[in-house]
């Protein structure tokens, strides 16, 4: 981050400077960890959802911080001499508010990138792809929220040319607020799945909540959707004030794949672009990962990036860890995936799975967050196995609806087993794995099935 001056930070987030320091007269950085704090950064008080970062004021300040950014309603003794102090309303719009006065000044594409499922490896494949010719910058891990949004714009400097956003939400008004400071030309949506139907009710609303991108949307802008995916297809044929490109299998989409051929780790696919056939190469496996090639391939387009670019730079692709990791040793290839789950997710790494000539392994835990969807969700998740995988050991509570419903369905009972905890399938895998067999592991990350990738690939 460049240097704000103190009075630039107040006014982009129309603070009060109730207290200056003489000797601190700028910031170049944004934080909300007092544990990061130092003397060139901003300490943002934010209201988390179990700690308030007010209580950590003057560990920031122990830390060597000289501006705090608090609310105004909070009465927090601060502890320290020649301290800038900035009140006010509310630190976690504050924040917003200043990154998005620092963007403005940065005018370059920004890319932004929502989606039920593949977000991320949405965005790291569209990464891939552009920075083959623009230094680009992305969230870094997960940082795909109100306040993760906001840091990641404050890593943009002079040199970048080019940013791709990921914005999650769980809930309505999450992804516009986000939209509101980064401002997108150009928005992806990877598909409408099920992840926070609690909150949103139903597909329609996850649709609607995701469509949000296009908040701000004018001629000018692009909208860059998952065709085959039946609320987004409604899309085709509208009349819209953006334009709107689609992707997928399906042939009504403005560009559409035509071939496949995947080995172990890598996939070469062929996709029908404007009436001719282009061939792309992409280090890494799965449906699901064409598509987000597919995403990204029309964003470089969009980006008036060449073909060729766009193809060497999907070929230098490295997808955020767990996603769909292959890991082979004497014993077992085993599919990490564990960095999180939904039904969507799931049935895409079982298709993954589906594709090995060994036995196939299923290792599957819960998925989190599905509301009175739970019990149908894992079901769908255990019909999904019995078609895809030749043993199934689930693992958490609403797993065992898993193991019903994949029976239910035809697998055979010997092949299923449920445990309750991953200490007590880690203790009978000696009884259940054999040696060459593919195993895939995934689950929502709480269920912390990382540990048992860890053991496996021992
Ligand atoms: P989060 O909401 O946690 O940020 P995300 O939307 O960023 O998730 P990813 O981290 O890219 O999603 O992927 C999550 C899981 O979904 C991974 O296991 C990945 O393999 C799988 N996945 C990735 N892309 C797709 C897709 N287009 N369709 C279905 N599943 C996908
Ligand atoms: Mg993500």
């Amino acid at each position: 981050m460049n240097y704000l001056s103190i009075e630039e930070v107040v006014n982009a987030c129309k603070g009060n400077l109730i207290s200056k320091s003489k000797e601190v007269e700028s910031i170049n950085e944004l934080v909300i960890d007092s544990r990061l704090a130092n003397k060139n950064n901003v300490f943002f008080a934010i209201i988390g959802e179990s700690l308030d970062g007010h209580k950590f004021i003057n560990s920031a300040i122990e830390n060597g911080c000289k501006t705090i950014l608090k609310n105004k309603d909070n009465n927090t003794e601060i502890i320290g001499e020649d301290i800038n102090i900035i009140e006010v309303e509310n630190t976690e719009f504050a924040l917003g508010d200043i990154a998005k006065y620092y963007k403005s000044k940065f005018d370059i594409p920004y890319i932004g990138v929502t989606g039920s499922v593949g977000k991320t490896s949405t965005r790291d494949m569209i990464y891939a792809a552009v920075s083959s010719q623009y230094k680009t910058l992305k969230n870094m891990k997960n940082l795909n929220n109100q306040f993760g949004v906001p840091l990641t714009l404050a890593n943009l400097d002079e040199s970048y040319e080019c940013a791709v956003i990921e914005m999650g939400m769980s809930g309505f008004n999450e992804i516009e607020y986000l939209v509101n400071i980064v401002n997108p030309k150009i928005g992806v949506i990877s598909n409408i799945g099920l992840s926070h139907i609690e909150m949103l009710g139903s597909r329609e609303g996850i649709f609607k909540a995701k469509m949000e991108i296009t908040t701000n949307f004018d001629e000018s802008c692009t909208l860059i959707v998952n065709g085959d995916d039946d609320m987004l297809a409604t899309l085709k044929g509208k009349d819209l004030n953006y334009n709107l490109k689609t992707f997928g299998f399906e042939k009504d989409n403005t560009i559409y794949c035509v071939g496949v051929e995947m080995d172990d780790d890598s996939t070469t696919f062929k996709v029908m672009m404007y009436g001719k056939i282009e061939q792309f190469y992409i280090p890494t496996v799965g449906e699901h990962n064409i598509y987000n090639a597919m995403a990204a391939i029309l964003v470089g387009q969009t980006l008036n990036l060449t073909l060729d670019e766009i193809r060497s730079g999907l070929e230098t692709l490295e997808i955020t860890k767990s996603r769909m990791d292959v890991i082979k040793n004497d014993n077992y290839t085993v599919i990490d995936s564990v960095y999180n789950a939904s039904v969507d997710s799931m049935r895409a790494a079982l298709k993954v799975l589906n594709r090995y000539e060994n036995r196939k392994v299923a290792v599957l835990g819960d998925m989190f967050e599905m509301g009175s969807f739970a019990e149908a969700g894992h079901r769908q998740v255990g019909k999904d196995a019995s078609e895809n995988a030749d043993v199934l050991i689930a693992i958490g509570k609403d797993a065992r609806f898993m193991v019903e419903e994949a029976i239910a369905n035809g697998m055979n009972k010997e092949n299923t087993y449920y445990f309750e905890i991953k200490e007590e399938a880690i203790e009978n895998f000696k009884n259940i794995l054999q040696k060459e067999d593919v195993i895939l592991v995934k689950a929502s990350r709480g269920m912390h099935l990382e540990e048992i990738v860890k053991f496996l690939s021992k």
